[in-house]
């Protein structure tokens, strides 16, 4: 039985005080129990935010990392810095990532590599363009970025590895993929891993969908089997939103 995953991504939102207020309210409104709930504040947030998450089942994550330990890399954060923070987890290849900072396929693979030889774990976006998609490119865009992102990985981190299924055209659009597609593609993903490291890693691994997931629809992933959690954008903005996701994963 894969655990699910719910996981909030403020992406560059939010403030010290708007950071305290979401945290205390979110721990009064909802419970993590079998599924991990992870709350990925901008840097600035992860100290206060892990402070007020210690003793909590939430779980505290960063939004990037870089792949280098330290050293001469202006702006970049290393993934022991992340740890020495509380993150437990980190999100490497989110498509604003890819599109706006030119993060490159490449790029990912050395990150989730890093990320995990330094003890976090690690979820991995990958997901096709609309344009890609009216072309009928999105399947191969999909195994080419599963394929490149556990380049450097063995079957042993299937658990520690996580696929977020994130088409770019439903990220922030409030057009959510169909349930239908969103299996499709998970199933897809599996059997890109399978093909790889063999179908019993493969059916370790974790698969979230991720796009314009609401209080509304999240219900419908949350009971596709295929489907293994959410990554939430917008709806992870507000806590009442954001816990009633939760609860769409607690049946
Ligand atoms: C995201 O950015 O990962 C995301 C899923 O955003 P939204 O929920 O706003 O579509």
């Amino acid at each position: 039985m894969r655990q699910p995953i719910i996981a909030a991504n403020w992406k560059m939102n939010m403030d010290l005080k708007s950071s305290r207020e979401y945290v205390l309210k979110l721990k009064g409104l909802c419970s993590p129990q079998k599924e991990l709930v992870l709350i990925c504040p901008p840097f600035t947030m992860l100290h206060l935010v892990g402070q007020l998450l210690a003793g909590s089942p939430f779980v505290l994550g960063g939004q990037d990392v870089f792949w280098q330990e330290s050293g001469s890399y202006t702006g970049e954060i290393s993934p022991t810095m992340l740890r020495e923070v509380g993150c437990q987890w980190v999100i490497v290849g989110h498509s604003e990532r890819r599109r706006i900072l030119h993060e490159t396929d490449e790029m990912i693979s050395k990150k989730v590599e890093a990320a995990l030889k330094n003890g976090l774990r690690v979820i991995v976006c990958v997901g096709e363009t609309l344009e890609e998609r009216d072309r009928g490119e999105g399947p191969a865009r999909l195994r080419t970025q599963v394929e490149a992102a556990l380049a450097l990985l063995g079957p042993e981190r299937s658990v520690d590895v996580v696929v977020a299924y994130e088409p770019v055209w439903a990220i922030g659009t409030g057009k959510a993929a169909s349930v239908e597609d969103a299996v499709a593609a998970a199933r897809l993903i599996r059997e890109t891993i399978a093909a790889k490291w063999g179908s019993e890693p493969a059916e370790s691994v974790r698969v979230l969908y991720g796009g314009s997931v609401n209080p509304t629809n999240a219900a419908g992933f949350a009971r596709a089997r295929d489907i293994d959690g959410t990554l939430v954008g917008g709806a992870s903005l507000n806590p009442s939103e954001f816990s009633r996701i939760v609860q769409a994963w607690q049946g």
